[in-house]
């Protein structure tokens, strides 16, 4: 799956199979009560093939299913199974007794060999998860979207990854609709007046990676080699796919060099989904989109275009690291994701050379990662999962972010192209079949000679990460590791083995750090630095430095670490915030965007958390960088002029007003500045019912965007309720009813407002985003920037109003808002 879209915007921002047998876990005959049953346990079965025709009827929303399942049991078979209506079970000319209990249909088959045949009937719900319908403009799209566990909302099935079989589709639906599916249309017929089409089978692969969309689509198509590329999208949106065609090209030219394996399907899709939870899904040869993660227009903006071939590199790079090769278990879901995220920066690093695509790396990843690792609950990369829900809390920062730059150390550790050869020697020992993290470090160590497999093993098995202390002892570097907590507790039991790197006296050195404290002898000392380039996932506080100076010329990257890490320092109480702020105005005439923009977040997160005491320094910063910005040209520095001015914005009148009278000619606004003109416009000039009906008349759901984030941005708290009640009354899309309340929360004028909101809505919000994970990451981000001035409040809110698909999350964030907290008193005192 691609990264949750939506939350990033504080900070703007899945060869033919041969049919063969495998041994397989299928679902525990008895299910718990807690419905927890199927995940983890079983016994073992073997499933071949589910050979499905599905009779549609688009108009009703529901649907009939005829579903043959080649397979073998030596007990009754239990199957995974979620809100279907099963009429019948029979196989080799006899009819079984069944039982739907919980979330699994328990078939009294005894001792089963040959193809059980299943009639059932479904609905399809206005949902997130399952098959649902996704509505636009007075019509709708039903599509799927099944990972980790929501293919059972369709067919029932072994609905678990090492669960690999072929399916055959067949659907029938009204003539005048289209249907999409992983691989190519075999045969359409006509039938009583509908449309049968049937698809060709898939190569052998997981439930959650199996696709079908109907509704009325529009394509474009590109080829590369004997592969159709198709971008494919309701009434007039697919012409707007081109530049993600283009990335999908390119990626799919470099993974099938990089991998030395073909892509394999005869054609691949990428569609655009009217109402979609996460950024994209990779499902295998149809991969979907939420619409800002796909079109690219005149009107885009260089941050969307980024985010798009983020996205699209990142999905193509699931259609071997995922698809082809598939974790055992959940647990290994960070393989998956963390492979698909470094993988696709390399393609955007190869494909667009300015784009600095390795510092968007470290803002986007490694950063956002290592701050929710700061907390004492954060959980390991390999987490422990049972239960649907365990399963998608865990799309998370440490997932996606932590995972990618672990990898990205270990890259480092092997040589790069160690890495490349052992990757390949593991997604060719293991295609069409499934694997664990020892299997890629037992091959990377085959090929390095090097270690590995001992040193991810304690990476990956270890929540949170070290801050490395430097102190010089008699002209003698001694270093120092321990837990880093944002808490500013100390935890000193866990020790990483750190793969060190540093400059000495203007040399690279390297060394494994593998105890507490170490030691380390140079002659002559002079200059200093750890971390280079910030290949590690550790943090660096430089202690006592006697004479011994930094590295002259830190990199813009070196830069960025250190602002990095301050504001972690001040927070954990490791840095007073006179320092602090002292410490950031040596970065008012910072050049380069990398650590601009880092400063920039930090005065934005503060200014969340302290409202006015912070305005003037963000004034002052947000105001010399926009100065330095004025003759650049460059597509970062547009992007960055948009991001200081909404920025400027929020905390200056005078430039709301200026930048907001531009609102008037809205259409004619540069794309990377139309965001800060909406906030701009709705803080100066307070208009709801003009950006309102701007919204309503918009077709882009990147403008859409902008302007919810706009009318979450009122400086007058009560037109940010009524932004709210927009999102009650079903006027905004499912998807981003969640970016405008996020907006709000950050908004230091619509706390009370927004926190009330949430309170009453959230049984409404459960419903919405049921099956997704999205509210265990909003509840994350929300909870430390909300609760400021009402912890006890808040605390026991959550304590008597249990969320449990979302408790995760909620941990996290009462965690922090006690540090945000804590840090506010000391400062407002
Ligand atoms: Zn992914």
């Amino acid at each position: 799956m691609g990264a949750n879209i939506g939350l990033i915007l504080g900070s703007y921002e899945r060869d033919r199979a041969k049919t063969c047998h495998t041994k397989i876990f299928l679902g525990s005959v008895e299910p718990r009560k807690d419905n927890k049953s199927m995940l983890a346990e079983g016994m073992v079965r073997d499933v071949e093939r589910y050979d499905l025709f599905l009779d549609v009827f688009f108009k009703d929303l529901r649907f009939e299913g005829k579903l043959f399942i080649t397979l073998e049991s030596k007990e009754d078979i239990a199957l995974d199974s979620v809100g279907l209506r099963i009429s019948n079970v029979s196989g080799n000319g006899k009819t079984f007794d069944f039982e739907e209990k919980g979330d699994s249909l328990l078939v009294r088959s005894g001792h089963f060999k040959g193809r059980l045949e299943i009639q059932y009937s479904g609905s399809i719900p206005d949902a997130l998860a399952g098959i649902y319908r996704a509505p636009y403009d007075e019509t709708y799209v039903v599509t799927t979207d099944f990972e980790p566990a929501n293919a059972r909302r369709l067919l029932p099935c072994v609905d678990q990854p090492a669960c690999k079989a072929e399916f055959k589709l067949t659907v029938r639906i009204d003539r005048e609709l289209d249907a999409i599916s992983n691989t190519p249309i075999e045969s359409v017929r006509m039938e009583n007046g509908k449309k049968v089409v049937t698809f060709q089978v898939t190569p052998k692969m997981s439930t959650y990676l199996l696709y079908l969309g109907i509704g009325r689509f529009e394509e474009i198509k590109q080829k590369l080699g004997n592969i159709d590329l198709l971008v494919a999208g309701t009434s007039g949106k697919a012409r707007n796919g081109e530049f993600a065609l283009d990335v999908a090209k390119k990626s799919l030219e470099f993974y099938q060099i990089y991998f030395g394996i073909p892509f394999g399907l005869p054609k691949l899709h990428l569609i655009g989904v009217p109402e979609f939870s996460a950024g994209a899904m990779e499902n295998w040869g149809a991969v979907t989109f939420r619409e800002t993660a796909l079109y690219v227009d005149q009107n885009s903006s260089f941050g969307t275009k980024k985010g798009v071939a983020r996205i699209v590199s990142h999905e193509l790079a699931h259609q071997w690291f995922g698809n082809l090769v598939t974790m055992k278990w959940w647990n290994d879901l960070w393989l998956n994701e963390s492979f698909a995220t470094l993988m696709g920066y390399k393609v955007l690093d190869a494909t667009f050379p300015t784009w600095n695509s390795w510092h968007d790396f470290l803002t986007n990843e490694t950063s956002l990662s290592m701050n929710m690792d700061s907390l004492m609950n954060t959980h390991a990369i390999e987490a422990n999962v049972k239960s649907p829900s365990d399963i998608q809390q865990i799309f998370d920062a440490i997932t996606y972010g932590k995972g990618a730059s672990i990898l990205r150390m270990i890259e480092a550790y092997t040589g790069v192209e160690d890495f490349r050869k052992g990757v390949q020697n593991y997604l060719e020992r293991y295609k069409f079949s499934n694997a664990t993290g020892i299997d890629l470090w037992n091959s990377l160590d085959e090929i390095s000679g090097r270690d590995v497999a001992r040193i991810m093993t304690e990476w990956i098995g270890k929540p949170g990460h070290p801050v490395v202390s430097v102190t010089i002892d008699q002209g003698r570097i001694v270093l120092r590791q321990e837990r880093f907590l944002l808490s500013g507790d100390h935890e000193k039991k866990t020790i990483w083995p750190i793969p060190i790197t540093m400059k000495v006296n203007g040399q690279s050195r390297r060394l494994l750090l593998d105890k507490e404290e170490e030691t380390v002898n140079f002659e002559n000392l002079k200059s200093l630095q750890l971390n280079p380039d910030r290949t590690g996932f550790y943090r660096v506080q430089y202690e006592e430095l006697g004479d011994v100076v930094l590295e002259s010329e830190p990199s813009a990257v070196d830069r960025w670490g250190m602002v990095f890490d301050a504001i972690a320092f001040l927070l954990a109480g490791k840095m007073s915030f006179a320092d602090y702020l002292e410490f950031i105005k040596r970065y008012l005439k910072e050049q380069d965007y990398l650590p601009a923009r880092e400063v920039s977040d930090q005065l934005a997160s503060l200014y969340s958390i302290l409202g006015s005491r912070i305005i003037d320094v963000s004034r002052q910063f947000h105001k010399s960088q926009l100065e330095l910005l004025e003759d650049k040209v460059d597509e970062t520095s547009a992007m960055m002029r948009g991001i200081v001015s909404a920025r400027l914005a929020t905390v200056d009148e005078d430039f709301a007003a200026k930048l907001g009278s531009r609102f008037a000619n809205y259409g004619e606004v540069e794309p990377d500045m139309k965001q800060a003109v909406a906030i701009g416009y709705a803080r100066a000039y307070g208009n709801f019912e003009n950006i309102a009906k701007k919204y309503s008349e918009s077709t882009s759901n990147e403008e859409k965007v902008r302007l919810l984030v706009s009318m979450a941005s009122f400086e007058e708290p009560k037109l940010v309720s009524q932004s709210l009640e927009l999102a009650e009354k079903g006027e905004i899309k499912r998807q981003d009813q969640i970016i405008l309340i996020e907006a709000a929360a950050r908004n230091p004028d619509a706390k009370d407002v927004s926190w009330r909101w949430i309170k009453f809505n959230v049984s409404r919000l459960r419903e919405t985003y049921e099956g997704t994970g999205t509210l265990s990451r909003f509840f994350q981000s929300c909870i430390p920037i909300l609760g400021i001035g009402r912890v006890e409040e808040v605390e026991r809110y959550f304590s008597e109003n249990r969320v449990p698909e979302a408790e995760n999350g909620i941990r996290a964030g009462l965690e922090r808002l006690r540090v945000y907290q804590k840090f506010a008193n000391s400062v407002l005192l």
